[in-house]
C-alpha cells in the first residue's frame, strides 16, 4: 500500500539524463518529505541512495508503474533546498545527468547504504595543566633530542586545536603525536560542535597590515557590498597583496558570523597561504581537498553543514560545500586550469562559484595576477567590478623576463651557456635557483641507436617515458607500465639510449654540474607520498637545498624569498599549439613563475630558453607585460569570434575502431543549425589513446541560447542513434582543452 498523495522526484546515480518518480509507502506516510532528503530506492534489482529533487502532487508516469521508496535516511545528512536548486541549474547548464551532479555534492560515505559514523572528530591541544617550569624543562630537552616533536608542539600551541588531517598537512607524523601525548605535553579531545559565532578574539590584530591606498580601495568597495550579489575581479600583479585584501574582506564577513568559502587550485601547494589564514583568524577552518580520506571528508562536510566551520578552504569540488550561513566566496588564482574538472561531470568551479554566489545573493571575489581572458573580458565590459593592484608593497620589483636564443648558445644537458653562468653567479651569492621543465621522468623516450626504433605504447602510439629510479617505462597518456627492455624491439641491438630530458634526469645532471650545492626535484613523482610535498617545501624555505628542479606544479603561489633566479627551459611547444588557449596559458605560466623570483628585497631574474625569441607573442609579453598581452589576445579572439566572444561545446567520442566514433558524430550532427556552427567530426590531436580512437565535434555559437539549443538537439539525436552504445561519448560545455 502506498500513500497516493505525494510523488517524489528522485535523482539517482545512474548515467541517465533524468530524474525518477517514486511513491511514498504507507508505512512512511507520516513523514513529511522535502527536497534534499536522502532516500533508499529500488532500482532494477538494486537498491540505491537517491536524493529528492522535488515533492509533487501529481505524476507524469502512470501510478501503477511506479515503485515506492524503501526508506528515508538520517536527517542530518540531507541536502538543503538551496543546494538542490544549485545542482539542478548545474545539471542543466552542463547537460549532465542530474544523478551524477548530485553525487558530487555528497561525500562518498553518504552515497553508500551503510550507516555512517558521526562521532565528533578527535583533535589535540596543549596540556594547560603543565606548570611553566616543567614545560620549559621538557621543551628544552625536546629541542636537543627531538626537534620535530618540538616543532609539532609549537604548531599545536599556535593553533589551539588541531585534527589529524591538519597536523598531517603540516608535514608531521602520527608517531610524533603519540610521543607528545606520552610526555603529557598534549592531550586528546574532540572537536567542539557549535555553530560559529564571532567574538572579538577571533581576529589576531597584531598580524594585520595597514593597507596601501590601492588595497584599501578594493577592501572598502567590497565591504560596502556584502549584503547582496556582486562579482569582483582583483587583477593584481604577483606580490601586490591580494591575500591581505582577501583577509581584510573576510574579517568583515566573519564579524557578521557568516561563513567564508575560499576556492584554491591545490591546497598542498599553498601551505604558506593557509598558514596566513590560520594565523590571522582564530576561528574553525576546515580544509576540503583530495588528500582527505572518506571519513575525513564526511567530517568536513558535516562541520560545514552544521555551521561549525567559519572558513572552508577547498579545491574545486568545494563549490558544492553545504554552507548554511554563507557570507562570501573567494576564488584565488581564478585562471588556474585545475578549477575545471576534466572528466565525468566537466564543470568549471569558478563559473559555478559565480552562479552559486548569485543564487545565495552574496558577493564573490576572483583574484589573479594573470586573469583568464574570459574573466578579464567580463571585467572590462563592466559585468564584473574591476579592481587593479599595480604595485608591490615595499620596494621589491617584479623580475624581468629575459629570452635566451638557443640558436646562439652552447647547450649542455638542456642548459644554455648563459643560463649556466647565471646559475653559478646566483649560487655563489648564497641565493637559490628554480628551474622549470614541464616533463616528468628521466627521458621522454628511449630509442635504439642503430635503427632509431622508439619504444612505444601500443595502446596510444606514443613513446614511453623512461622513469629510471623506478626502473620502468611509463606511458604518460594511459598510465601503462613496462620493464625497460634490454634490447631493441626491432633489430635486437643492445645500444638503447634515453632520448631527451625530463625532470628526473635534470636533477641528476644539475647535481653533476654543481656538486657543491644540493638540488631537489618537486614534481608529481617526487611528492606522491602524503606529507612529502610539505616536507620538501619546508626544506627549501630552510635553505637545505639551493637548486629546485620542478614542473609547473612549482609555479603556484609559493613564496621562496631567497629564490632570485627562475629558469624556464622550454616554452616553444605553446607557441605552435593547435589549441587557441595555449599562448594564454604560456603567458600565465611565465608571469606566475616570474612572481616566484625575488619576492623579498633581493631583485630577481627570469630566463626563458627558446628557439623563437622573435615570436610576436613572446615579444609582447616580455616587452609589455601580461596586461598588454591579454588585451591584444582579446582583440584577436574577438575577430575570430572565439571565447569569450563566442561560446563552444565539444562532443567527444571514442571506440576501439576509428570508424565508430566518426560515424556516430557524423550521424548526430547531420542537420543544419542557423545560429550554431558545427565543425567536424575530426580526429582528436591524439587520435589514439589507451587503445581507443578518438574523434570530436566542435559547436560554436555567438550566444549561449543558441549553443544550448543545438547541444540539446544533438543529445536528442544521440538517444535515437543505434551507435550510442558502441562508443563512449561526452559533452563538454565551455571546453578548456580542444587538443585532447
Ligand atoms: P599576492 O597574494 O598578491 O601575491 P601577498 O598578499 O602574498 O601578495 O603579499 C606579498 C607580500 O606583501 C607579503 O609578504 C605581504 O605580507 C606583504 N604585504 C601585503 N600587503 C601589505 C601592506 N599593506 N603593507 C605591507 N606589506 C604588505
Ligand atoms: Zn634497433
Ligand atoms: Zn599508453
Amino acid at each position: 500500500m502506498t500513500s497516493n498523495s505525494v510523488y517524489l522526484q528522485v535523482a539517482i546515480p545512474v548515467p541517465m539524463r533524468q530524474s525518477f518518480t517514486y511513491l511514498v509507502p504507507e508505512a512512511l506516510a507520516e513523514l513529511s518529505f522535502t527536497k534534499g532528503d536522502r532516500v533508499l530506492v529500488p532500482f532494477g534489482n538494486r537498491k540505491l541512495i537517491g536524493v529528492v529533487l522535488a515533492v509533487t502532487t501529481d505524476s507524469q508516469v502512470a501510478t501503477t508503474k511506479l515503485k515506492a521508496i524503501l526508506e528515508r535516511l538520517a536527517d542530518e545528512s540531507k541536502l538543503s533546498p538551496e543546494q538542490i536548486d544549485f545542482l539542478s541549474v548545474c545539471a542543466r547548464y552542463y547537460h549532465h545527468p542530474i544523478g551524477d551532479v548530485v553525487s558530487q555534492a555528497l561525500p562518498v560515505l553518504l552515497r553508500q547504504i551503510k550507516p555512517v559514523d558521526l562521532t565528533p572528530e578527535q583533535c589535540w591541544k596543549i596540556n594547560a595543566e603543565l606548570s611553566n617550569e616543567d614545560l620549559n624543562k621538557i621543551i628544552k630537552k625536546l629541542a636537543k633530542s627531538a626537534a620535530k616533536q618540538q616543532a609539532l608542539y609549537q604548531y599545536i600551541s599556535d593553533h589551539g586545536e588541531l585534527t589529524w588531517p591538519e597536523i598531517r598537512m603540516a608535514g608531521f607524523l602520527k608517531s610524533q603525536i603519540t610521543a607528545l601525548i606520552k610526555k603529557q605535553l598534549i592531550i586528546a579531545g574532540t572537536v567542539k560542535s557549535e555553530a560559529f559565532v564571532f567574538t572579538d578574539d577571533c581576529i589576531n590584530c597584531a598580524d594585520k597590515l595597514s593597507l596601501s591606498v590601492e588595497q584599501a580601495v578594493v577592501v572598502s568597495s567590497v565591504n560596502q557590498q556584502l549584503d547582496g550579489f556582486s562579482c569582483h575581479l582583483i587583477d593584481g600583479i604577483t606580490g601586490s597583496g591580494k591575500t591581505e585584501v582577501y583577509l581584510q574582506i573576510i574579517e568583515e564577513v566573519l564579524k557578521r558570523s557568516q561563513q567564508v568559502l575560499i576556492l584554491v587550485p591545490e591546497i598542498g601547494l599553498t601551505p604558506q597561504t593557509l598558514q596566513r589564514f590560520e594565523k590571522r583568524f582564530r576561528v574553525p577552518v576546515v580544509l576540503h581537498h583530495s588528500g582527505l580520506n572518506d571519513s575525513e571528508r564526511l567530517q568536513t562536510w558535516h562541520r560545514t553543514k552544521k555551521g561549525e566551520a567559519a572558513i572552508v578552504i577547498a579545491t574545486r569540488s568545494g563549490v558544492f560545500a553545504p554552507l548554511v550561513n554563507p557570507g562570501i566566496i573567494v576564488v584565488d588564482e581564478e585562471h588556474d586550469g585545475s578549477l575545471k574538472q576534466q572528466e565525468g561531470f566537466r564543470y568549471h568551479a569558478r563559473d559555478l562559484a559565480i552562479l552559486r554566489a548569485r543564487q545565495l545573493d552574496i558577493p564573490i571575489v576572483l583574484g589573479s595576477a594573470t586573469p583568464a581572458l574570459e574573466t578579464l573580458q567580463n571585467a572590462l565590459s563592466g559585468r564584473y567590478q574591476y579592481h587593479q593592484l599595480t604595485k608591490r608593497p615595499g620596494n621589491s620589483n617584479i623580475a624581468k623576463i629575459e629570452l635566451i636564443d638557443m640558436a646562439q648558445q652552447q647547450v649542455e644537458f638542456g642548459l644554455s651557456g648563459s643560463l649556466k653562468k647565471a646559475i653559478e653567479v646566483t649560487l655563489a651569492r648564497g641565493e637559490q635557483v628554480l628551474i622549470f621543465l614541464n616533463r616528468r621522468g628521466f627521458a621522454p623516450a628511449i630509442s635504439c641507436q642503430e635503427c632509431h626504433w622508439i619504444a612505444e605504447c601500443q595502446r596510444c602510439n606514443k613513446p614511453y617515458t623512461l622513469h629510471q629510479k623506478q626502473g620502468l617505462l611509463v606511458c604518460h597518456h594511459c598510465g601503462s607500465q613496462k620493464r625497460i627492455p634490454a634490447q631493441c624491439g626491432k633489430c635486437g641491438s643492445i645500444r638503447i639510449k634515453p632520448l631527451g630530458q625530463g625532470t628526473e634526469q635534470l636533477e641528476q645532471r644539475i647535481g653533476d654540474l654543481f656538486p657543491e650545492y644540493s638540488a631537489i626535484r618537486i614534481d608529481r613523482d617526487s611528492t606522491s607520498r602524503k606529507g612529502e610535498l610539505a616536507k620538501l617545501l619546508q626544506q627549501v624555505t630552510d635553505k637545505e637545498h639551493q637548486i629546485l628542479v620542478g614542473t609547473q606544479m612549482l609555479a603556484k603561489g609559493h613564496h621562496f624569498p631567497d629564490v632570485t633566479l627562475v629558469a624556464v627551459l622550454d616554452v616553444d611547444g605553446a607557441l605552435f599549439s593547435y589549441d587557441f588557449r595555449a599562448p594564454e596559458h604560456m603567458a600565465q605560466l611565465l608571469v606566475q613563475v616570474s612572481g616566484r623570483a625575488g619576492r623579498a628585497s633581493k631583485p630577481g631574474k627570469v630566463m626563458v630558453q627558446t628557439h623563437y625569441p622573435e615570436h610576436p607573442l613572446l615579444q609582447d609579453l616580455v616587452q609589455n607585460g601580461y596586461q598588454h598581452f591579454a588585451r591584444y589576445a582579446l582583440i584577436e579572439r574577438e575577430q575570430a569570434r572565439i571565447p569569450p566572444f563566442g561560446f563552444q561545446a565539444l562532443f567527444r567520442a571514442e571506440a576501439a575502431y576509428p570508424s565508430l566514433p566518426e560515424s556516430f558524430l557524423r550521424q548526430i550532427s547531420n542537420q543544419n543549425f542557423t545560429d550554431c556552427l558545427i565543425s567536424g567530426p575530426v580526429a582528436a590531436a591524439q587520435e589514439k589513446k589507451a587503445g581507443k580512437y578518438r574523434y570530436h565535434l566542435l559547436l560554436q555559437a555567438n550566444d549561449r541560447k543558441h549553443l544550448h539549443a543545438a547541444v540539446q538537439q544533438l543529445l536528442k539525436n544521440i538517444e535515437q542513434s543505434e551507435l550510442q552504445n558502441k562508443v563512449r561519448w561526452t559533452v563538454d560545455i565551455d571546453p578548456q582543452e580542444l587538443s585532447w
